[in-house]
């Protein structure tokens, strides 16, 4: 470990040569006396800190705006082993609230430099970033954490974190090991509203059991954009979607484009026009981008309300010093600030953490696009590019698979043919592959007369 010369490190005597006497008395007060919120079962002791600096392994998904907060956070409540994965390069937009980054480290890997800043920063602290996304690691990387907490901005990554969270659950005879158990804190924004919640995978309620309430893209009723706009994103929204495609103003063919200054001043230009007739103003430049590019803006004081409820969570289950959130923390500061929190409860046939298939329920006359649109459309299963397979008399059998070209080709006129023209029986298991999930899910074929 690199040692910084800071006038104010003297070497302790707990064995950490990076600690000065009082450096962890903050922490102390909350693990080594006990107090009227501690947990029933734990006694005050020095073991707790010790593990928490020594022993604790924590993996930080996203190195964004929530994750430089929970880096920070993490680093300066005694984690030392921490770990960072994130996919994505720094941009000059992220400089107003991603504290970590500085300009001349635009365009470098997130991970690496925010690593990089909390190790130069915090003595004795060790984060080891990845540049990678989560799916090009695996089991056995994912294995070695005692607690992952995301700060992820993606619905689909952390569906598929939590799938691979559930695949390391043991059940022996059906009986949970809770050894095996590696528990998710998930913080989540958008504006002024987030959320923190505390998962227990294979025994509280996941993010699949709770997908209903990630609710699909909101997009403004057409007869508002059409006929009675009231807001200026309902007349950004009019010339987007009804104007651009009638007035082609870039010629034939040519797709509005968010990134292209000319496209999005056409747009303003126009939505003017249309808010005037309308007398509706705050119609901007930057809000026409906003609604084009569906940009949702990130408010830095949410992301640090959300970051510093989710690392309250690490620390309290790391230290087992204090009951966890339980489990569902909604959090909204648009107007003044409230927060409520409830039990999200597990749903009995998850296809993420039920462990028995879920059954689908069709007539053998409905055709096998019924099936995948029920996939990719329901509520509780929101896929995004379903594959699916089955098994028939012993052989593997790619009924639909839409990611690789020439198997798409190969299985597209299946999806016009009937359950029964395909010889799918009642009872039979379909499996099917989607990139919200690391592993396939079973479902049972129930027909219906
Ligand atoms: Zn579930």
């Amino acid at each position: 470990m690199a040692e910084t010369d800071e006038p104010m490190l003297v070497d302790g005597d707990a064995g950490s040569t990076s600690d000065w006497d009082d450096r962890w008395n903050h922490i102390k007060k909350f693990l080594e006396r006990s107090g009227p919120f501690m947990h029933p079962d734990f006694e005050p002791s020095t073991e707790s800190l010790q593990f928490m600096l020594e022993t604790c392994k924590i993996l930080v998904i996203g190195a964004g705006g929530l994750g430089c907060e929970l880096l920070k956070n993490l680093a300066l409540s005694g984690f030392r082993n921490i770990h960072v994965v994130d996919m994505d390069n720094i941009d000059v937009s992220n400089l107003n609230r991603q504290f970590l980054f500085r300009a001349k480290d635009v365009g470098r890997p997130k991970a690496d430099v925010a690593a990089d800043f909390i190790n130069s920063r915090v003595p004795g602290c060790c984060v080891i970033p990845y540049f990678k996304k989560i799916q090009d690691l695996d089991e056995t990387f994912y294995r070695q954490f005692h607690i992952i907490v995301c700060g992820l901005d993606s619905i689909v990554a952390r569906r598929w974190m939590n799938g691979m969270l559930l695949s390391l659950l043991v059940y022996e005879d059906g009986v949970l090991d809770p050894s095996s158990i590696i528990p998710l804190i998930d913080g989540g924004t958008e504006g002024f509203k987030g959320n923190a919640r505390v998962i227990l995978p294979g025994m509280t309620a996941c993010i699949d059991c709770t997908l209903e309430l990630y609710p699909p893209q909101i997009n403004f009723p057409m007869c508002t954009i059409a006929s009675m706009p009231r807001l200026p994103e309902h007349c950004i929204e009019y010339v987007r979607i009804l104007q651009w495609p009638k007035e082609m103003p870039f010629g034939d063919d040519m797709a509005l484009d968010g990134d292209d200054p000319e496209h999005i001043q056409w747009v303003y230009q126009k939505s003017l026009e249309r808010a005037a007739e309308f007398s509706i103003t705050g119609v901007t430049y930057r809000l026409t981008q906003g609604v084009v590019k569906r940009i949702i803006p990130a408010v830095a004081s949410t992301n640090a309300a959300i970051a510093a409820a989710c690392a309250t969570e690490v620390f309290k289950i790391a230290s087992s010093a204090y009951l966890p959130l339980n489990n569902y923390m909604v959090f909204n500061d648009v107007d003044g600030l409230y927060t409520y929190t409830f039990e999200a409860e597990r749903k009995e046939n998850c296809s993420a953490c039920s462990q028995v298939p879920s059954d689908l329920h069709f007539s053998p006359s409905s055709k096998l696009q019924e099936v995948l649109d029920y996939l990719t459309e329901s509520t509780s299963l929101q896929m995004k590019s379903p594959a699916i397979t089955t098994t028939m008399d012993g052989k593997n059998k790619t009924l639909y698979l839409q990611s690789v070209a020439s198997i798409e080709q190969r299985t597209r006129p299946n999806l016009t043919k009937t359950l029964k023209e395909l010889g799918l029986a009642d009872g039979q298991e379909l499996a099917v592959a989607d990139v919200t999930t690391p592993q396939t899910v079973l479902f049972k074929l129930c027909f219906t007369s």
